[in-house]
């Protein structure tokens, strides 16, 4: 016997509708470029997204098309993440850090149509305009100058008859946005959300056991809106109408320590790095700030170090909650909120489960694989971790066959190598993807590692992550040259940053007789690690 309910479907125009409805009086506000504050309310946001919605349809873009974006955390932004979906199409969020190699291949990979490009970041789309198929790129600015070939955002907004917008009534299962993950080897991947995930994701970020995020809380997402739809924040935020600080292309301690004062930030997140160099800023300037207002900050996307928890707590009184996801994952999977009998252990001891990376929250399970099956939660046995759940990716975008990370009984292999404890705490011991995370952003040494095999001097080429205190890890290559042969470090360099980002290009190049490999003929990164245990990158 089926239940009698209604057949509601979850989709981002409910939400867009919800806000309309409720919070039109919350506020806005984002650090332009330029540092000043631009503000606004919900009601002024409802309205653009549906301009933008409305201007979509008016240059031909349809359900499903692909909608990409080069942008920053901005009220702009966050009009996209509502206007393209609700619009019907698909928001695609690009990472500007990436290579241009990079970039074109996502933008042809996924379709896009149309780009969206903040004013600060059209050098960037220059560089790869001329090689991808995008119709109509559009210039995010307030009054900047509008470059030759591309539409004007403000232009088309204000073009856009808010009248001609109705409420879509579509299937939540409808495709709302795509977000590229890098690949282990060679190229990125897409994961493609849901309405429906999407709108689940952010209910269940807004939970008191995930972020327990409300109408009373200014939010402030220091992850960037392209990394996984920043979190869920931006739609959690709007689901729950909280105040939204959004702090632009400005992520130094200085402006972040600035925004979270003067907006009366309760609830921020974001990677380590970004945090590090905020607690040193708040230790040289001890007791200058008044943080009252923050009431937690979730720290996630690489491992947040005991010392660096500790040090926010007794220094400062701030308390970081660590957190744990995937892209695939929408992305957030875990929390290190504490259980009642972790709560009444000592101090030192909760400080082993706050640095562990948390237990599954609400309608994610997990499991992890050893060689035997799978392995017990005893905190001890590691296997890599699997996951399931509706917001979880169940195959990534027109991928090639065989690129796909499932189990056969459809749970997601995400390639990291944990331990689980009595009470569902995951901690992540290693990863059995070739990638470094370097300040979240991530590098893959198996690319780099071919192109240093391409240098005519070079026999072999093992790239493994170290530790470095800012960037979390850092690329170190080892080298073993042909008999013979000799090359400078500087012209390793030069050869890789012909192809690669800048900050793909490792801190150090260590010249070996030989690489440790495994009996099938691979790299034994483990032993490679092993024997550069204690090395670390102090680069800045
Ligand atoms: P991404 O898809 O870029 O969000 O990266 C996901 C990966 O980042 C995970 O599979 C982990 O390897 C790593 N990661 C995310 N959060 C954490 C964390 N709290 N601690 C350690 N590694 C993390």
């Amino acid at each position: 016997m089926k239940g009698l309910v209604q057949d509601f479907q979850l989709t981002l125009p409910y939400m867009l509708r919800r806000a309309e409805q409720l919070y039109g009086y919350r506020e806005i506000v984002t650090r332009r470029p330029d540092k000043s504050f631009h503000r606004y309310t919900y009601a002024d946001f409802v309205v653009r997204a549906k301009k933008l919605a409305v201007a979509l349809k008016k240059l031909g873009i349809k359900d499903g098309d692909r909608v990409g974006t080069l942008g920053w955390n901005t009220y702009q932004h966050l009009e996209a993440y509502f206007g393209v979906p609700t619009s019907g199409a698909v928001l695609h969020t690009l990472n500007p850090r990436l290579h241009e190699d990079d970039l074109s291949y996502i933008t042809d990979h996924a379709g896009d149509r149309v780009m969206l490009v903040d004013e600060t970041l059209v050098p960037v789309w220059q560089k790869f305009r001329d090689r991808v198929n995008v119709e109509h790129a559009i210039i995010v600015t307030e009054n900047g100058d509008v470059p030759e070939g591309m539409l004007s955002y403000e232009e088309l907004l204000a073009d856009a008859d808010e009248s001609e917008f109705e409420y879509p009534e579509f299937d939540e299962d409808q495709a709302a946005a795509l977000c590229y993950t890098s690949g282990t080897t060679g190229r990125p991947k897409g994961a493609l959300y849901s309405h429906r995930s999407t709108v689940l994701h952010s209910m269940m970020v807004s939970l008191g056991n995930t972020f327990a995020l409300s109408e009373a809380d200014c939010v402030l997402p220091i992850v960037p809106m392209f990394h996984v739809n920043a979190w869920g924040m931006p739609y959690a935020s709007v689901l729950v109408g909280a105040k939204l600080m959004m702090p632009g292309p400005h992520l130094d301690p200085a402006s972040v320590i600035e925004d979270f004062e003067q907006e009366k930030v309760t609830f921020t997140a974001g990677v380590p790095t970004v945090f590090l160099a905020v607690l040193q800023a708040l230790d040289k300037e001890q007791g200058k700030h008044d943080l009252s207002a923050l009431r937690a900050m979730a720290i996630g996307g690489s491992a947040v170090p005991k010392g660096v928890i500790k040090a926010f707590d007794e220094r400062h009184g701030l308390k970081v909650v660590h957190a744990w996801g995937m892209t695939e994952m929408s992305p957030i999977g875990s929390v290190a909120n504490l259980p009642t009998p972790v709560r009444e252990q000592s101090e030192d001891e909760q400080l082993d489960y706050r640095a562990k990376q948390g237990y599954p929250v609400p309608l994610v399970e997990i499991r992890a694989r050893g060689d035997e099956g799978f392995v017990p939660w005893d905190g001890e046995s590691m296997g890599e971790l699997e996951v399931r759940g509706p917001w979880v990716a169940s195959s990534y975008y027109e991928a090639p066959e065989g690129a796909d990370k499932f189990t056969d009984d459809g749970w997601f292999k995400t390639g990291d190598i944990v331990t689980i404890d009595e009470y569902g705490f995951i901690k992540i011991m290693d990863r059995s993807k070739d990638l470094i995370k370097s300040g979240g952003e991530w590098i893959s040494s198996v690319d780099l590692e071919n192109a240093l095999m391409a240098h005519p001097a070079v026999s072999q080429a093992a790239v493994i992550a170290i530790p470095h205190e800012k960037w979390d890890e850092r690329p170190l290559a080892a080298i073993v040259l042909k008999e013979g042969e000799s090359v400078t470090e500087d012209e390793l360099r030069d050869h890789l940053a012909k192809d690669f980002a800048k900050f793909w290009l490792p801190d150090a190049y260590e010249f070996v007789e030989s690489i440790p490999m495994t009996a099938t003929g691979k790299f034994q990164k483990l032993k490679l690690r092993e024997q550069f245990e204690g090395y670390t990158s102090a680069k800045g």
